[in-house]
């Protein structure tokens, strides 16, 4: 069997490190195209020395001197920026893996998808920010997406083989993060390092924290609304703390199917590496015996109002999801630079909406343009904040 190719962009971070793992257990089945990473040039040579892809990418041009000097003699190839991070996206390969964290994984995710090939999307802020732009892009040249994030894995699953117009509800399950049973009060003073603490998983900082406001529930809400179409009025959610029912999808029969599994991104990230096949993975197997029971519980929006604010701004569509979305970002850096507390997140986004409502974006440089006006407003907010 003549090897895949592959690109990950994203490489140095945890659902990089992930897809990394399992290539490692696969040698052979896999070519790397290109590796991607942000600044951390020292991790993403060190991938590139065991992985060989055939270009290894900073997005901090800054960092490219430390890169080159420390992949000297490889072979392998080394740019920096943003216009570098776009042409590797670009490079055709059987499968590449949107994993940066952010909005800034919206153009090199789109760059991949105007190739025609199969992306498995894990950067969920990019199908928030640009959802009927980067779905219509999808359409126009053929492109596949595959649900990465473990909850739209579980229902994409769930969806097999079904027709999604006999679809009754989806169901995304939420841990409910380390303040799930936290009073307000409590998550007032809550400090980054208690919220980095996510019960279930292991996680990159930002979305760690977003588990913990919530957001990161809405964020999906609104991503399983663009790779769903069932209407918005068919999407709920339910807390599940111990992360094993990945999510459901309930049809007019009255029959649920569920997809459950260990809370290892390794689980997701298989099923879509070996799509429409399965393959190994070193995860230790669901044992519902010792587990003994399974609990789930509504959500509380009053403690938690991030999730109604997606709610309202996936309600809204055009922009406002963009103008969440930035918000979000300026607001989860604000509170682990120590500049504002903990549940002022969800103030600081609600604030931007209120303020910032541009008209719906045509194409991604509209998406990019009112990304960036956002994150503008959001930090003029933030920074009032933090010198109150
Ligand atoms: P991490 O913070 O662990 O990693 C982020 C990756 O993106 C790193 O490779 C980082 O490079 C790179 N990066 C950061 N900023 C930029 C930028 N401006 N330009 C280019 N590259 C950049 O994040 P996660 O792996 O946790 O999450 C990645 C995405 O997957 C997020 O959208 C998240 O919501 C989603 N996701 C993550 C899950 C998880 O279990 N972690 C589960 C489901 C979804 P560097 O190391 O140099 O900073």
């Amino acid at each position: 069997m003549s090897p895949r190719s592959i690109s990950i962009l994203g490489a140095t971070g945890s659902v990089g490190a992930s897809t990394l793992d399992l290539i490692a257990r696969e040698p052979g089945r896999w070519r790397v195209i290109a590796l991607t990473a942000n600044s951390n040039a020292e991790q993403l040579a060190r991938l590139a020395k065991q992985f060989r892809p055939e270009i290894a990418v900073l997005a901090d041009e800054s960092k490219l001197t430390e890169l080159r000097d420390l992949l000297a003699g490889t072979g392998i190839a080394c740019a920096g920026g943003e216009a570098a991070l776009i042409e590797a996206a670009s490079r055709p390969a059987d499968l590449t893996l949107s994993a940066i964290v952010g909005c800034a994984g919206l153009a090199p995710t789109m760059a991949a998808i105007e190739q025609g090939g199969t992306v498995a999307l894990a950067n969920k802020e990019s199908l928030v920010s640009a959802g009927e732009v980067l779905t219509r892009a999808v359409a126009k040249h053929g492109a596949t997406l595959l649900p990465t994030d473990s909850e739209h894995n579980a229902i994409f699953q769930c969806l097999a083989g079904n027709d999604m117009t006999q679809v009754r509800k989806i169901t995304l399950t939420a841990s409910g993060g380390p303040f799930r049973e936290w009073s307000f009060e409590q998550m007032q003073a809550a400090r980054p390092e208690q919220a980095l603490k996510h019960p279930n998983w292991s996680m990159g900082d930002k979305i760690t924290i977003d588990s913990a406001t919530m957001m990161n529930k809405g964020l999906e809400l609104i991503e399983a609304h663009h790779l769903f179409p069932v209407g918005l009025e068919r999407l709920a959610i339910i807390i599940h703390p111990q992360s094993v029912v990945h999510s459901m999808v309930e049809y007019r029969d009255g029959s649920t199917l569920a997809q459950l599994g260990p809370a290892d991104m390794r689980v997701p990230i298989a099923s879509c590496l070996a799509w429409p096949q399965r393959m190994d993975t070193p995860c230790e197997p669901l044992d519902l015996a010792r587990l003994g029971s399974l609990s789930f519980e509504l959500p509380d929006e009053e403690r938690f109002p991030a999730t109604r604010l997606a709610r309202q701004a996936a309600e809204a569509g055009g922009a406002i999801p963009a103008v969440l979305n930035a918000a979000n970002e300026v607001a989860v850096a604000a509170f682990l630079g120590g500049r504002i507390g903990f549940t002022r997140i969800a103030d600081h986004v609600e604030a931007t909406l209120s303020c910032y409502a541009p008209p719906a974006p045509a194409c991604l440089a509209d998406v990019l343009a009112v990304d960036a006006e956002a994150r503008h407003k959001a930090r003029s907010l933030t920074e009032i904040a933090s010198l109150a």
